[in-house]
């Protein structure tokens, strides 16, 4: 028992030290990007897409659909099907 407390005091210290380093704000951003399952649109299909932003991850559905699902996700309802779909 004693011995497992010293290795995890050990682990413990350089863990600590990156995460200080690490700017707070980049968790943040991971925390809030948004995402996308192509099911939430009615599709039989596992594509999840995530991105930086919404016109990023746009872009990716945009791309999956067409290669996938041949869907030119051009009209204004397929659009704002997606956008419905979209997570933040
Ligand atoms: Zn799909």
């Amino acid at each position: 028992m004693a011995l497992k407390s010293v290795t995890r005091s050990d682990f413990h210290f350089p863990v600590r030290v990156c995460i200080e380093i690490l700017p707070a704000p980049i968790v943040v951003e991971v925390k809030n990007m948004p995402s996308f399952k192509c099911s939430d649109i009615g599709m039989n299909c596992r594509f999840e897409a995530t991105a930086k932003t919404k016109e990023e991850l746009m872009d990716r559905i945009m791309e999956h659909a067409k290669n996938a699902h041949d869907m030119d996700m051009t009209s204004p309802e397929d659009v704002m099907k997606v956008d419905n779909a979209i997570t933040e």
